[in-house]
């Protein structure tokens, strides 16, 4: 798995999906940039959460606020104060870390094994093979997981009781040691504040201190009341937004898991006191389906009820996905109460009330929140996709399984020879096609080549023009996953595509 998640970072370089940051100074820990395919995956993932959350849901409109925000906002989040990670140094690498993110390290690498215990069993039962009875009865699979939990739990009643000597002691005594250097030579863990400051305005006397956002969602808190005013909103109802969000990690290791910008897809939905337990559920459901509609194994999600509960949450749980490195946080869903919008009312003095025109009442909505990285997701849906396959005949071919609607590119036109007139006709196809997907043109190289191209960035179809199609107006098209080919007429490519690749 170790290797899979260097077969993904590489790939990921290799066909323009993902580069390190201002890579050619040598580039910045933590940041990336999206190429050319990467940016395309990026937004249809993003457009995919969009149409769910909003173009789907009559009582769910979006905004799209401001990086920056008024300071105070981040004292009333509760950022300033509480905003603050447990660090800890080793002291002969001098290097940092996150101290719980290392014992959720630890727990994952325990989840590893029980991976490797279920393959086993697999491979020794094959078709009989039950995965939860197994799991629920194997005497090794059981130990791990009760250690898992235990760890887990003492790591989230120390945070909560601010008990950073416990934390330490909790790695010594796993024998947690420097993933880099191997050394068990820990400083004390100290509280970290992982905003990022600084100044708006010019002149000396004018300035402000600023932090660039950490989180999406106090942007929609502030609006609360502009939307519901404008847009008549009647609750419940929901404001979502993607956006942008800074973060000063302190482990910048994981390529794209743990950035330092980074993009999140938010949405608060605002609800009545005393509503929250049954909207908590309808959303940890919804969000999972979401997930699952995608076709990427249910087998690879799971729910993580918290142990922890941040400052300003009563219920809490992430839906995690199986990175090459492990179960892992994808998406978080918040039951938030009314901290948040309480909190503005009292630091801003104005009211953040609703006024339910059926019990003639006003009140402070609750609020419930599901919040997803979008790079986290990428990381996800492209560790997924990319598979080695050995075909009849021995050869190989890498292909990145993506699921069709996120594909950047939806078909590639090729003709089978740079000759014959049949340049001319793929061009044509590229023209009438370009308007409803993003399609490719390539006429390098044997056209084996092409396909192989093509698989690599999770083209679905490639359409290739051959001597045929100047005799009858067909072409083949060629299915990623099968390498199926079938030939179509011309004017019906369209409507064949688009039933297997839209949203
Ligand atoms: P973690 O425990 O992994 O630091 P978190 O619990 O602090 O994450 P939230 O504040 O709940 O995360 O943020 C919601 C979502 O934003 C997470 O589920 C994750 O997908 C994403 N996210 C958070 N921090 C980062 C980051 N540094 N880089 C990329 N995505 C992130």
């Amino acid at each position: 798995t170790e290797d899979l998640f260097k077969k993904v970072i590489a790939h990921a370089k290799e066909y323009g999906f993902i580069f390190p940051s201002s890579e050619i100074y040598d580039g910045l820990s933590a940041v990336y940039d999206y190429g050319q395919n990467g940016v395309e995956l990026k937004k249809n993932i993003r457009e995919y959460w969009w149409k769910a959350m909003v173009q789907m849901n009559e009582n769910i409109v979006g905004i799209d606020a401001a990086i920056f925000m008024h300071p105070t906002t981040w004292k009333a989040s509760g950022h300033v104060d509480a905003f603050n990670d447990p660090l800890i140094d080793n002291k002969d690498s001098k290097k940092r870390y996150r101290a719980d993110v290392l014992v959720e390290d630890y727990v994952a690498k325990l989840d590893d094994k029980i991976e490797k215990e279920i393959a086993k069993a697999q491979k020794r039962f094959g078709e009989a093979f039950d995965r939860e009875q197994f799991v629920s009865t194997n005497p090794k699979v059981l130990e791990y997981k009760q250690r898992g939990e235990e760890i887990l739990h003492r790591l989230g009643k120390s945070l909560e009781n601010e008990d950073l000597a416990d934390v330490k002691a909790l790695i010594e005594e796993l024998e947690i040691a420097d993933p880099e250097t191997g050394s068990r030579n820990w400083t004390d863990v100290k509280q970290f504040n992982l905003m990022f400051g600084t100044k708006i305005g010019a002149s000396a006397d004018a300035t402000m201190d600023l932090y660039l956002r950490p989180e999406t969602a106090q942007g929609i808190f502030v609006n609360f009341l502009n939307v519901q005013k404008s847009g008549r909103m009647k609750i419940p109802f929901g404001i979502a937004q993607t956006g942008k969000a800074f973060r000063n990690e302190i482990v910048a290791r994981q390529f794209i898991f743990r950035m330092r910008e980074f993009e999140q897809m938010e949405m608060q939905f605002f609800i009545k006191p005393g509503t929250q337990q049954q909207w908590y559920e309808y959303w940890k459901e919804t969000r999972l389906k979401w997930h699952l509609s995608l076709g990427m194994g249910e087998e690879n999600y799971r729910y993580h009820p918290h142990e922890k509960l941040a400052h300003y949450a009563d219920a809490a749980c992430d839906i995690e996905f199986r990175f090459p490195f492990g179960f892992k946080e994808l998406e978080g869903i918040h039951s938030r109460t009314n901290f948040d919008l309480g909190n503005h009312e009292k630091y801003s003095g104005k009211k953040m009330q609703y006024f339910d025109p059926e019990d003639n009442q006003s009140f402070t909505p609750y609020v419930l929140e599901t919040s997803i990285g979008l790079d986290r997701m990428f990381l996800a849906v492209l560790s997924n996709s990319l598979q080695e396959e050995t075909l009849e005949g021995g050869d190989t071919r890498t292909v990145l399984r993506l699921p069709f609607v996120l594909a950047p590119t939806k078909v590639a036109v090729l003709p089978l020879l740079k000759k014959d007139g049949l340049p001319e006709v793929a061009e044509q196809i590229v023209n009438e096609l370009k308007y409803d997907f993003n399609v490719a043109y390539d006429e390098k190289d044997a056209v084996g080549r092409r396909y192989r191209r093509q698989d690599a960035v999770g083209t679905p179809f490639c359409v290739t023009v051959d001597h045929q199609t100047l005799e009858d107006n067909t072409v083949t098209l060629r299915h990623r996953d099968t390498m199926e080919q079938v030939r179509i007429a011309i004017p019906e490519l369209r409507a064949a595509i688009a039933k297997e690749v839209d949203m």
